[in-house]
């Protein structure tokens, strides 16, 4: 068994047993991590209050190489997360990132750039940032990641380039745009306008800050939400949970 340092984000907490409990981190270096947290439970724990939801801690844990859970050993709290506008829409907004990365990740797979976007959208949540715009980052950065972005800019299919005008289908199966020609046959398309397409691929583009200064109206809102929400669904082949606390994601943008 290694001991192995890293910084963490604490995505889930569940009570083991009477003094224990079971955590599941995402980490810096190791990716996801479900470890038993001994003792957690106790009055005086050796983790005090650092295992709280959506904390970055910095942890020391005991690397199980079979299926075992991982025994974590230490955990000092770096940073809780403040929600310092008191306002439950944030502390939603980072339940679905929490969400997002368990949902979209496997344990042990290693995923330093999705671990500091997360980080920043925590720090985005805390601040003033539209939280329709950090939300929307955070999901289009993780897709990327993760290599699920759908097409923005190419047909999913053929992958011949897309000039924005009026309406275009977007295949939730085939991952994207779909051009005239390679329409036909496909199944679960919706159909999108340019203006949203434009949000999304500026939302997504990498080593721009160009998502910190587009604008969408209501209309555009909503239909962000509708193939992002759908495109979701299909992919975890369910409806992430915390999307239903999360409706005003839809509103204008300015
Ligand atoms: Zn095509």
């Amino acid at each position: 068994m290694a001991s192995e340092k890293t910084l963490a984000i604490v995505l889930r907490v569940v009570e083991f047993s009477e003094t224990s409990c079971v955590v599941t981190l995402f980490t810096r270096d190791f990716g996801k991590v479900g470890a038993l947290a001994k003792g957690a439970r106790r009055p005086k724990s050796p983790f005090e209050s650092a295992l709280d939801l959506l904390a970055v801690c910095r942890i020391v844990f005991l690397h199980k190489s079979s299926d075992a859970l991982d025994l974590l050993t230490e955990a000092k709290l770096e940073r809780r997360f403040r929600n310092g506008q008191k306002d439950l829409s944030r502390l939603y907004a980072g339940y679905y990132v929490a969400e997002l990365l368990r949902e979209l990740t496997d344990a042990g797979d290693p995923q330093p750039d999705l671990y500091e976007a997360a980080d920043a959208a925590l720090m985005e949540l805390e601040g003033s940032t539209e939280l329709a715009r950090v939300v929307l980052r955070f999901e289009l950065t993780a897709l990327r990641l993760l290599g699920h972005l759908p097409a923005l800019s190419g047909c999913a299919a053929c992958g011949q380039s897309i000039v924005l005008a009026g309406r275009h289908p977007f295949a939730l199966a085939a991952g994207g745009l779909l051009c005239p020609t390679c329409r036909p046959g496909h199944r679960q398309v919706v159909s999108v306008a340019a203006a949203t397409i434009e949000v999304l691929r500026v939302c997504a583009a990498r080593h721009s800050d160009g998502w910190r200064d587009i604008t969408w109206d209501a209309r555009t809102g909503g239909e962000l939400r509708g193939v992002l929400n759908q495109y979701l669904c299909h992919l975890l082949d369910r409806r992430p949970r915390m999307h239903a606390y999360l409706g005003l994601l839809g509103h204008a943008v300015r």
